[in-house]
């Protein structure tokens, strides 16, 4: 199955919990659209934009967003939507968990008060960003190259590592997250996702990204 696999580089991650795992702060049906047809639907047309590019195939899905130059100007909105689409989903399931909330622990704690005064003002200032920003797109806490911790808001489905950041913590503001329970109500879904943050999985990355 080698010719398949080549074809289809990329996949659909589990989702580590079960689809009502989250209720009542983001829903069931929610979560089986959002997983089972959203990112599904970014990952086959990914893949779809790769077919026939070997080369492409062959590179992880952050080399892939790192280097978007190199890839043909003819797939390369394609492979950055959709590529985009599936890597910040891929954050975003496991940035999440049951019975998770609270404030973080450790290093990625200590680095927060110093980043930006306590965990209080970086929860307020990072769901400022989420609630800024218009239309589509998504709230980010972001380690760079010289491991400084950012809250960015970028729309569609920018990734930070398009920039060469690396994406600790990501909150889709995308109406499909949220719009069956909240409707128009944005900023109650932002309060209510504080309640699943997996700053296990956060702290992680924070590690993960600094040498
Ligand atoms: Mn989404």
């Amino acid at each position: 199955m080698r010719y398949a696999r080549s074809r289809m580089p990329h996949a659909l991650p589990a989702l580590p919990y079960a689809f009502n795992a989250l209720e009542p702060h983001i829903d069931e049906q929610t979560m089986r659209l959002h997983h089972g047809k959203h990112h599904q639907t970014y990952v086959d047309k990914l893949n779809t934009a790769l077919d026939g590019h070997p080369d492409l195939q062959a590179l992880s899905l952050e080399a892939l967003l790192k280097d978007l130059a190199a890839v043909p100007e003819k797939i390369r909105t394609q492979v950055k939507n959709h590529g985009g689409g599936h890597a910040n989903h891929s954050v975003f399931w496991t940035n999440m968990r049951p019975k998770g909330g609270g404030d973080p622990s450790g290093p990625l704690a200590s680095a927060l008060g110093d980043a930006f005064g306590s965990i209080a003002a970086f929860r307020e200032a990072f769901s400022n960003a989420a609630n800024g920003m218009f239309g589509s797109g998504w709230a980010w806490l972001i380690l760079d190259a010289t491991k400084k911790l950012s809250i960015l808001a970028r729309p569609n489905q920018d990734s930070p590592w398009m920039e060469n950041l690396t994406p600790l913590l990501g909150l889709d503001v995308w109406e499909h997250a949220y719009y069956l329970k909240y409707q128009n109500r944005r900023a109650e879904y932002v309060v209510a996702w504080w309640n699943v943050v997996n700053w296990e999985d956060v702290s992680r990355r924070y590690v993960d990204g600094i040498p």
